[in-house]
């Protein structure tokens, strides 16, 4: 009796090192770059980590996602290393595979990769009543939040500038608050509009338009059609009519929100991340109201500049979309 509870003792505790051995040898961190807490890249973050964290204990792949600058901050720190994954604006992604516009100094960013794409980010401008500002040109002259550098925000900012023809000089204020701080800046009347890409409906622009008196504001004109027809990752957009307090369709232009990622990491691990979000894409799709339209075709085709990563492309392949 004695020697089997003893040898039960062993058994037990050998299991137990075998399996803190195994699962610390397995346990895998991955981060997500993200963007400002009220956006939407940062819950995009957050409900693709809940899907590859609901099989942790399978794959051993621990994710989380990260509150961070935006677009340009997360390409660059995927390209340093420091995170294996972000959410990015089209635009930038494509800037940043070919070593273009804001990228042109650092070079091509060969090793970066597209996994899919995910929401509509249309060029969103929201205005005080009081400021004046009926379309994006009335901004000339106004105080104007642009972005924080590092923001795909603030990069879009920046061509847009430039296809008008301004200068910095032609705002009175060229604010550079986070997107999180936008939103009471231009309640207290210290800003009169801000400028932003972001998907919808979003927590700061619902914020914004349900308790300031502030209006969505229409991105249009010979300036936007040229950048349009001139680039292929814009497109014209609209916020439909009732979205927010907006009784009729805003007409801007938009860019994709897109998640990317680097071939320096490992082919099963975006393999397990985009299989977690495509084998349970109901419940991702109810994890924001902004991916209510997306669906998988469009997801693994559009707004898509730098290669596929293999990972992604092996998943694809098995379910036969590619
Ligand atoms: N498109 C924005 C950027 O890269 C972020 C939008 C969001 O946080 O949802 O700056």
């Amino acid at each position: 009796m004695k020697k089997q509870v003893t040898t039960l003792i062993t058994a037990v505790l050998f299991g137990v090192f075998a399996y803190v051995g195994t699962a610390s040898a397995e346990q895998q961190f991955i981060s997500i770059g993200t963007g400002g807490v009220t956006g939407v890249y940062y819950p995009t973050g957050g409900a693709i980590c809940r899907l590859v964290n609901k099989n942790r204990k399978e794959h051993g792949i621990r994710c989380s996602a990260e509150s961070t600058g935006g677009s340009i901050y997360n390409i660059n720190t995927i390209r340093s290393g420091e995170l294996e994954f972000g959410v990015a604006q089209s635009d930038w992604q494509y800037h940043a595979f070919h070593g273009t516009s804001k990228f042109e100094d650092q070079g091509a960013f060969e090793n970066l990769r597209a996994v899919f794409s995910v929401h509509p980010e249309p060029v969103t401008v929201i205005a005080s009543d009081a400021s004046g500002i009926n379309t994006l040109t009335d901004a000339k002259g106004k105080r104007l939040n642009i972005g924080n550098p590092g923001s795909g925000t603030r990069g879009t900012w920046e061509v847009i500038e430039a296809a008008l023809g301004w200068e910095r000089s032609d705002l009175k204020l060229a604010a550079e608050m986070k997107s999180a701080e936008t939103g009471q800046a231009v309640c207290d009347g210290k800003i009169d509009a801000y400028f932003w890409l972001v998907g919808h409906p979003s927590a700061l622009t619902q914020e914004s338009l349900a308790t300031c008196d502030a209006h969505l504001v229409n991105v249009e004109g010979d300036a936007i059609n040229k950048l349009v027809a001139d680039n292929s990752y814009y497109r014209t957009a609209t916020i439909p009519a009732g979205m927010y307090n907006n009784e009729s369709d805003i007409a801007t232009f938009g860019v994709g929100a897109t998640f990317v990622s680097s071939a320096d990491v490992p082919d099963e691990v975006v393999y397990t991340v985009v299989k977690a979000v495509f084998e349970n894409f109901e419940d991702f799709k109810k994890l924001h109201p902004a991916f209510a339209n997306l669906s998988e075709t469009e997801m693994i085709r559009d707004s898509l500049s730098a290669p596929l990563h293999a990972g992604a492309e092996k998943y694809y392949k098995e379910r036969g979309w590619l």
